[in-house]
């Protein structure tokens, strides 16, 4: 059994979607002995910013955004179906579907803007709608070129917790709900088309699982059903070396480990949400990153271990919009608890940590947090260290901002001696400052802070040093 997951732009347009209904349909006739397909979609792309935005404007009182939206929504996703989509009657019920799923969010956005306030509650309702359409269209489509497929809403399959925005499945439930909803159809010789992105609490309040979040969905889906393979179907031919908006040149990786997936992820290289990797590999399902515009590209396969030795680096990644939050003074050599103070108070704001350092003199701790929550993180710290301050046994704590945390990813790097020197000397000779460092345990990762207006050079200057790019 496979998941197909199809993204934003693999469902972007009528081509999109007619590129994708052609790769279901072969899949479905190389696996036509043995049946055994689900696909999970996203909305359409550039529907959930549009319907985010058009919330965030009714909270603050302008109602013009989501009237527009709703129109501008129905007529793109009505383009699709009228292209698409001969049957009438197939149509009409499409039609049908779209227009009240869009007054829905009317009705929705309409009682933000009464109520002056947009709660993470309200928010997942709306940012939820883009799949709540995409994928009932893509079953439609699927069902117009032959194929036996059914919508399916995974409020029913993946059931969380209450985290608004950023949702956590409660696991047995859900893989209880996914097996015994999606197997008879499955077995039954029908493709589900189920809805990424996102979840209901077991009250059946909708959820999201965050942005980016329907490569989850797909993984949840795939653990649950113990598939041979997750496909992730995007648009560049899997995982590259680099971002390819940042790196020209970057090339596209034929294998990766789950490690080296989840540190590339989790740093922000965005072609798969940094959570799908965990179901995938305590299931020891094999997930494979895939082009819909270059479908005969093998992309890039994740598994546990790597059948080529490539040893040192194989992937560099930026990622922006975080705050560097240093606790500094030299009152602080040999004080113990200082450490533990400073991340039990980050903790207590429920705020996540991407990356620490600690000078060995011990007179500064620094660490990275995302940059919208910087400023609430520096008041806590003022907060529980007050004594302190005021006796000067530390001497500031504060936040650089406009900064950018680069990380050098590769299983490979572990026991090889000389890449620090290599990633440093690369920055050295452009004059490119490194504010910080930190090279995590397992070695499969040395990440490096550097000022924003340097972020795109030195990505690119390590990716040289390591030889990553193409001819
Ligand atoms: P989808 O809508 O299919 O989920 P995303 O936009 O979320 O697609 O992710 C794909 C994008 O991720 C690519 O277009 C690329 O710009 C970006 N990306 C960032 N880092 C990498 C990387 N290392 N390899 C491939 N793509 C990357
Ligand atoms: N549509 C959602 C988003 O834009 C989820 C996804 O695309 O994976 O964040
Ligand atoms: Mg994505």
């Amino acid at each position: 059994m496979i998941v197909m997951k199809f993204g934003g732009t693999s469902v972007g347009s009528t081509d999109a979607f007619a590129a994708v209904a052609q790769i279901v349909a072969q899949q479905a006739q190389a696996q036509r002995e043995r049946p055994g397909l689900v696909v999970v979609t996203s909305a359409m792309s550039g529907v959930t910013n549009t319907l985010i935005h058009a919330a965030q404007a009714a909270a603050g009182g302008d109602e013009a955004p989501y009237r527009e939206a709703r129109n501008q929504l129905l007529v793109k996703h009505q383009v699709v179906a009228g292209q698409l989509i001969e049957d009438n009657v197939e149509r009409a019920n499409l039609g049908r579907l779209f227009d009240s799923r869009l007054r829905e969010f009317e009705r929705l956005c309409r009682s933000i803007a009464v109520l002056g306030e947009l709660t993470p509650r309200g928010l997942d309702v709306v940012s939820g709608l883009g799949e709540r359409l995409s994928a009932p269209l893509l079953a439609a489509v699927l069902r117009a070129h032959g194929l036996r497929a059914e919508f399916v809403d995974a409020s029913e399959l993946i059931i969380t917790d209450d985290t608004f925005g950023s949702a956590n499945p409660i696991w047995a439930e859900t893989e209880r709900r996914i097996q015994s909803r999606l197997l008879p159809m499955v077995q039954s010789g029908v493709i589900p088309v189920v809805t990424g992105f996102v979840g209901a609490t077991e009250q059946g309040v909708p959820t999201t699982l965050g942005r980016g979040g329907s490569d989850y969905s797909a993984a949840l889906i795939g653990a649950a059903l113990g598939v041979d393979e997750v496909q992730i179907w995007t648009d560049v031919d899997g995982v590259m070396t680099a971002d390819p908006r940042m790196v020209p040149n970057a090339r596209s990786l034929p294998e990766l480990t789950y490690e080296e997936m989840a540190e590339l992820a989790y740093y922000g290289a965005k072609v798969l949400h940094p959570k799908t990797v965990t179901p995938a590999l305590e299931c020891q399902i094999p997930l494979r990153v895939l082009n819909t515009f270059n479908p005969a590209h093998p992309g890039t396969r994740i598994v546990m271990r790597s059948q080529t030795t490539s040893p040192g680096v194989k992937a560099i990644t930026a990622i922006r919009d975080v705050g560097l939050i240093t606790v500094a003074g030299r009152g602080m050599i040999g004080v113990p608890g200082i450490a533990a103070r400073t991340f039990a108070s980050v903790a207590r704001e429920a705020v996540n940590v991407l990356m620490i350092s600690q000078s060995s003199s011990e007179q500064s701790i620094c660490f990275v947090v995302p940059q919208a929550d910087s400023p609430q993180v520096v008041d806590a710290l003022q907060e529980e260290f007050r004594q302190e301050l005021e006796r000067h046994l530390i001497d500031s704590v504060g936040s650089v901002e406009q900064i950018v945390v680069i990380a050098v990813v590769g299983s490979g790097m572990r026991g090889t001696p000389g890449i620090a020197a290599r990633v440093f000397n690369a920055l050295g000779a452009l004059d490119i400052n490194v504010v910080a460092i930190a090279q995590g345990a397992s070695e499969a990762n040395i990440s490096l802070v550097v000022s924003e207006a340097d972020a795109v050079q030195a990505v690119r200057a390590i990716h040289d040093a390591f030889q990553l790019g193409g001819a």
